[in-house]
């Protein structure tokens, strides 16, 4: 039992889809997930409120119920803390549509997904719900600071200037109840016929609103009739998407009616908690004559060091204080006044005074005294800035959490005529690290990287850590150049050593970049883009910047459009098997076909493979086009077997997803078994990225496979890892180099020696290596040349429907 582990419930009737993610799960990272399994809708909701999950995966069709049922409970039953995933069995946009918006965290198409894939939503899905559970927390104790406040508190709209939320102390000292102030704006405690206070002292920050800080003393009117002088601060706030204001108000007027006996309560003041400070008004320069214990305990000075000087000299050197013009114009004209001055200590540290000062007068009404009473705010200031501090930013690097920057985002992209470009940010591997290094230096090495990203971006309020190693970005007004030149100083910063106590790091990061308005106008969309292009950055090798493309939006725009027919298409028989002859080098006899799929469409007309299948295999299709390409192919070699044609192989393209169906080996035995098709005579094309995923279980697959009698080619060789040691572990009869590698020979020589260096290690391997691509004479000749077995290409034979190829297959 891992405590750090996310707990993740499967909600899904078929076991078989549950033992098929644990799987993908476990070799993607283990231990980090532990995944538990209920088959009903009934048991989920149980589960769900129980609260023993982090995460729930909730199949979109549970036997007779209906998943989104449980999203529904959650949403209604506090979703923040209980992220639901959605897993819908076929890709349908209508589906993912109502499970977003019914609130899913997210949902994924089974068969499409992979362990990373899974992993990450799970993560986001958590994250996220951390965020909002502790987001809620900062809330509620805002709520609670705000009703027990001793101190009269309100918000208002600070469009409509009505009051939003009022507490118990407001209650009380205005008269009016709750109720009556939830129905009247500002104006009925202010007296919009009065604004001279405000007007007077030129702030009117607790009625516009837009400042934070001290609001400056007011009158104010109570229900009865009766007024009194009100200290305000005031803070801008949003509030439910709203402007708003949230005002402080300290009632002044018992201070006031007092000052007449000031002198009188010198007892009182010793022993007061706040700093008093007494000076003389009508000697030089305004001498202090008194300071009581708690002054010299807040400023370090002692009476002593006091008394005799101006109070200025608790300025330092700060003299740049808007407020001090606030003091010395109520000096001027004998007012008190209430300002909030940055003060220094003895041994110099800062600390914020707030500082009520007032005349005292003689019986003449002479002013011969002042005498100040100043609060030190500092403790206060600080404890309520941490709290919005913590709400907003994220521990390890101090960078602001992702909706902070996700609210930014949407307020750069109100104007539509600036183009934003959104980063995502993806550190390769950094998993290594945490698990070779420990937590602690990764979480060191994440801030030291947050850190120089932010000096590159020009400060921290254009990056955010969205989760984990994955940090996002923004930038307005780049252009093209521009953006790529700042992702490079990116990878530049977060490429440098990290040097700590006794190691040294080297970090890459994978880069996507999308940009308004071309890829979207919502933060989102240019989020997920972004992201999008991560991936393929990630694909290409990592350590390197991709930028959404046009090709990606060609993608994203066929899946909606072909998306929804494909599955039909296969029912309704538009699909069909083309056949392109494979022949032996030396004797130009046709010993094999490939299968290759075409898609008749009525309305798209003639789609091709390249385009439909990348679709299908992102919408889970694929294991079924998959299916009905296997069936078609035996059942078209069974009748060419009965029609009498000689010995040849007919080899069927496999995707990547196929290969991990737990059941493929036997959906293959029982294809070729019912046509009665012998396994030798099956071939089975394999991609390199196919074999990458979930290396063990691909190996087993393959033994299996081979068991049968089947054989197995390696497709495109050479486009992707094609390493020699690697290719080793797997039991592979053929290998096909990639047609890209034929296109220029025999003139290119790298191309040339590549193709040399395939066959010689293929045939090291004892590999047959087959070419593919072949058009041009001097290409079969070369090939020939150089040892490779097996040529194909349109030199020979396009490819073409079974009845079109039938003249070139070998009679018996
Ligand atoms: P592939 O497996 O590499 O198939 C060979 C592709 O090269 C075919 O394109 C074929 O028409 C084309 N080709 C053959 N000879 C030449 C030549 O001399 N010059 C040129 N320029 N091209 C040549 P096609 O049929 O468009 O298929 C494209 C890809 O779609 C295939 O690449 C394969 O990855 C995928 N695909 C096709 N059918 C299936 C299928 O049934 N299942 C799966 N999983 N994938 C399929
Ligand atoms: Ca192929
Ligand atoms: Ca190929």
């Amino acid at each position: 039992m891992n405590p750090s582990a996310l707990r993740v419930l499967v909600v899904d009737d078929d076991e078989e889809d549950f033992l098929i993610l644990r799987d993908l799960l476990s070799d993607y990272s283990q231990g980090r997930f532990e995944l538990e399994w209920v088959a009903t809708l009934a048991e989920g909701v149980k589960a769900l409120r129980e609260n023993r999950h982090d995460v729930f995966l909730v199949d979109y069709q549970l036997g007779p119920d209906n998943g989104m049922d449980l999203v529904r409970l959650a949403v209604s039953e506090g979703s923040a803390h209980r992220p639901v995933i959605m897993l819908t069995g076929q890709g349908n946009s209508e589906v993912d549509r109502e499970a977003l918006s019914a609130g899913a965290s997210d949902y994924l198409v089974k068969g499409n997904i992979d362990g990373e894939k899974l992993a990450r939503s799970l993560r986001y899905a958590a994250e996220r719900a951390r965020q909002a559970g502790e987001t809620e927390e900062v809330k509620q104790r805002y709520r609670r600071l705000f009703e027990l406040s001793p101190f009269p508190t309100w918000v208002y709209d600070t469009a409509s200037r009505r009051f939003v939320a009022v507490n118990d102390a407001m209650v009380e000292s205005y008269g009016f109840s709750r109720d009556e102030l939830l129905a009247m704006d500002v104006g009925g405690i202010s007296g919009l016929a009065d604004p001279q206070d405000a007007a007077m002292r030129g702030k009117s920050a607790a009625e516009s609103g837009h400042r934070t800080g001290n609001a400056g003393v007011v009158r104010h009117w109570r229900k009865d009739g009766s007024s009194m002088w009100m200290d305000l601060t005031a803070h801008h706030l949003r509030l439910d998407g709203r402007d708003c204001t949230m005002v402080i108000a300290n009632d002044l007027t018992r201070q006031r009616e007092s000052q007449g006996r000031l002198l009188m309560l010198e007892r009182a003041v010793e022993s007061s908690v706040n700093g008093i400070v007494i000076c003389d008004a009508q000697a030089d320069d305004m001498p202090i004559v008194y300071v009581n214990p708690a002054f010299e305990e807040m400023t370090g000075f002692t009476s002593a060091e006091a008394v005799g000087r101006n109070c200025r000299f608790l300025r330092g050197q700060d003299h740049q204080q808007p407020e001090l013009l606030l003091l010395r114009d109520a000096l001027s004209r004998g007012d008190d006044c209430n300002v909030i001055l940055r003060n220094y200590r003895k041994d110099g540290s800062r600390f914020w005074n707030h500082l009520f000062l007032s005349p005292v007068r003689d019986g003449q009404g002479a002013v011969t005294h002042y005498v100040g009473i100043q609060n030190d705010l500092t403790e206060r200031r600080r404890a309520e800035a941490q709290l919005t501090y913590t709400a907003n930013h994220d521990p390890v690097t101090g960078l602001p959490r992702f909706p902070i920057l996700e609210a930014a985002l949407a307020v750069l992209l109100e104007d539509e005529r600036t183009r934003v470009t959104v980063f995502f940010i993806d550190l390769d591997r950094f998993h290594n690290i945490n698990e070779s290094m420990g937590h602690l230096i990764g979480d060191e090495a994440l801030g030291i990287i947050a850190g120089r990203m932010s000096v590159v971006l020009g400060g921290p309020g254009y990056l955010a850590r969205f989760a984990g190693d994955e940090f996002v970005a923004m930038s307005r007004g780049l252009d093209d150049a521009e953006v790529l030149a700042l992702a490079d100083r990116l990878r530049t910063a977060i490429g440098q050593p990290i040097e700590g106590d006794g190691y040294r790091l080297f970090l890459t990061a994978s880069i996507g970049i999308s940009h308004s308005p071309d890829h979207g106008q919502s933060a989102m969309e240019l989020l997920r883009r972004a992201e999008a292009a991560m991936t393929r950055a990630k694909r290409q090798g990592r350590d390197g910047v991709c930028e959404f493309s046009a090709g990606q939006m060609q993608e994203l725009e066929d899946r909606l459009l072909l998306g929804g027919r494909i599955r039909d298409a296969i029912r309704l028989g538009e699909m069909q098997l083309h056949y392109q002859p494979q022949l032996d080098t030396r004797s130009r006899q046709l010993i094999g076909l490939e299968a290759l799929v075409r898609w008749h469409s009525p309305e798209l007309g003639l789609v091709p493979p390249g385009r439909f299948i990348p679709i299908a295999e992102s919408l889970g299709l694929m294991p079924e086009l998959g299916l009905w390409v296997l069936e078609e192919a035996c059942r078209q070699l069974r009748a060419w077997m009965d029609a009498g044609f000689g010995r040849f192989t007919v080899a069927v393209n496999f995707s990547a997803l196929q290969l991990q169906r737990p059941d493929i080996v036997a959906l293959v035995a029982q294809a070729l078994a019912r046509h009665g098709v012998p396994a030798e005579r099956l071939e089975i094309e394999l991609t390199e990225s196919s074999l990458m995923e979930n290396v063990e279980r691909v190996q087993g697959r393959l033994a299996e496979l081979k068991a049968l009698g089947v054989s197995l080619s390696l497709d495109d060789f050479g486009t992707g890892y094609s390493s020699l040691s690697y290719l080793k572990q797997f039991s592979l009869d053929k290998l096909k180099i990639d047609r890209s590698f034929v296109r220029d020979l025999p003139g290119d020589p790298n191309d040339a020696a590549i193709a040399r260096t395939i066959i010689a290690m293929g045939h090291q391997l004892h590999m047959v290596v087959a070419a593919e691509g072949v058009e041009t004479d001097a290409q079969a000749s070369f090939l020939g040349d150089i040892g490779c077995d097996e040529l194909q290409g349109f030199l020979f034979a396009r490819p073409a429907p079974a009845a079109e190829i039938e003249p070139l297959l070998p009679r018996a």
